[in-house]
């Protein structure tokens, strides 16, 4: 069964796309938390960060430079917050890895 994500990626479901590769996308989240909230996320549906592998680790690299360069691309400049929920009582409810692109305002520490 597909995930709510490959769902998107496959474009069964809509949602505002602002950059795509070969490896993965980046698309606004339905209910951003700031004024710029994206999600980044590989198009291979791996369910989080702990079932990632050394197979992965090109991959994993790839979501972070990728992450850096729609930062830029949105005109987040060297202020944004990358975040990775790992496991539901971390916040994950999506079980497809993804990436958090936060920005568009001061950002406070600790976020929880
Ligand atoms: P998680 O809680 O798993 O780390 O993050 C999942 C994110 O997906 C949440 O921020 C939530 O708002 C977002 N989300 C859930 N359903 C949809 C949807 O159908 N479309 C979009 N664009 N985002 C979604």
């Amino acid at each position: 069964m597909k995930t709510l994500f490959e769902k998107i990626i496959a474009r069964e479901i809509p949602a505002t796309f602002v950059y795509e590769d070969e490896l993965c996308v980046a698309f606004r989240d339905i209910n951003p938390c700031a004024p710029m909230h994206l999600l980044l996320v590989p198009r291979k549906p791996l369910v989080q960060l702990s079932s990632a592998t050394a197979e992965d680790q090109a991959l994993l690299g790839h979501l972070m430079l990728t992450a850096t360069k729609v930062a830029a691309q949105e005109g987040l400049g060297e202020a944004y917050r990358l975040v990775v929920n790992n496991g539901a009582a971390a916040g994950m409810s999506v079980p497809h890895l993804h990436l958090h692109l936060i920005g568009g305002r001061p950002l406070k520490w600790p976020p929880a």
